[in-house]
């Protein structure tokens, strides 16, 4: 059992509940940050035991101060951050055509810059460390781009460069970073998707089942592992062969 603290944004549901659920069963101490407080409590009560921490900062990524304020307090309460899970992400699709400088900003305020926010205030600390592992959840629609998503694409396609360019700076000093790259992944995000639609995507994956977020979680575990020691600014796509 690992004894290591691993900070994940966006954990209140989703692919971020799947992956704290993974990584108190393989025995991390978990630091669950999300805007609601409610499921986040919630989940902390239910992955703490005798191996595991677990404990809830609700907060919004998307504000600089915010991020920089739950890193220090978690490095406060587990004296160390051994990783950090940038999970959180919202959509908020149009037509480009139609799309507002307003629903632009959304996805880039949250998706990119809370990213950006809660590397730069980890960086140090791991740097100091002397390890240290960054995980940044994208979307295949950052490799792709998409109709009806630019704003979101843009996003995703940015913390892919922003990830290379983190491993390149911090890799001297034992800290790697990668990014998972999910195809559709059944949760909230993807519930209100038409059915021609779903049935359509359906039929473009090899695999011929939509992703669960365990499916995510366990690549996440796995990027936190010894295994993975030797491997940073990659991007480890998960959507059942889709876009291959
Ligand atoms: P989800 O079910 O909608 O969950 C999103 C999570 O992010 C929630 O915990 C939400 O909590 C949190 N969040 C949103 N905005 C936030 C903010 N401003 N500050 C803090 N937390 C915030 O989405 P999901 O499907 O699990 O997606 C998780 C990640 O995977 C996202 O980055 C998404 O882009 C990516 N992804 C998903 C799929 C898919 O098919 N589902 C595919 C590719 C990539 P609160 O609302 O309480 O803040």
């Amino acid at each position: 059992m690992s004894n290591q603290t691993i900070l994940v944004t966006g954990a209140s549901r989703g692919i971020g509940a799947a992956i704290a659920r993974e990584l108190a069963a393989a025995g991390y101490n978990l630091a669950l940050v999300a805007r609601s407080a409610e499921p986040l409590e919630k989940l902390a009560a239910e992955l703490n035991n005798e191996n595991v921490t677990a404990k809830a900062w609700p907060g919004d990524i998307s504000d600089h101060d915010t991020a920089e304020r739950i890193v220090k307090e978690v490095h406060k309460e587990f004296g160390s951050i051994f990783g950090l899970v940038n999970n959180a992400g919202v959509t908020q699709d149009g037509l480009f055509m139609r799309m507002s400088p307003e629903n632009w900003k959304k996805p880039i305020d949250i998706n990119l810059n809370g990213t950006f926010y809660f590397t730069r205030a980890v960086a140090p600390i791991m740097m100091r460390q002397r390890e240290g592992r960054i995980i940044n959840i994208s979307s295949v629609i950052g490799l792709t781009g998409n109709a009806g998503q630019a704003n979101y694409a843009a996003s995703k396609a940015g913390i892919i460069a922003l990830t290379k360019s983190v491993a390149k700076e911090l890799g001297g000093r034992g800290v790697t970073a990668n990014v998972i790259a999910p195809g559709f992944i059944a949760t909230d995000m993807t519930e209100d998707l038409p059915e021609k639609v779903r049935t359509e995507m359906l039929g473009r994956i090899p695999l011929k089942r939509f992703g669960e977020g365990k499916d995510v979680a366990g690549v996440v575990k796995f990027l936190l592992s010894e295994e993975a020691s030797y491997i940073t600014a990659q991007t480890l796509v998960v959507d059942g062969g889709m876009i291959a």
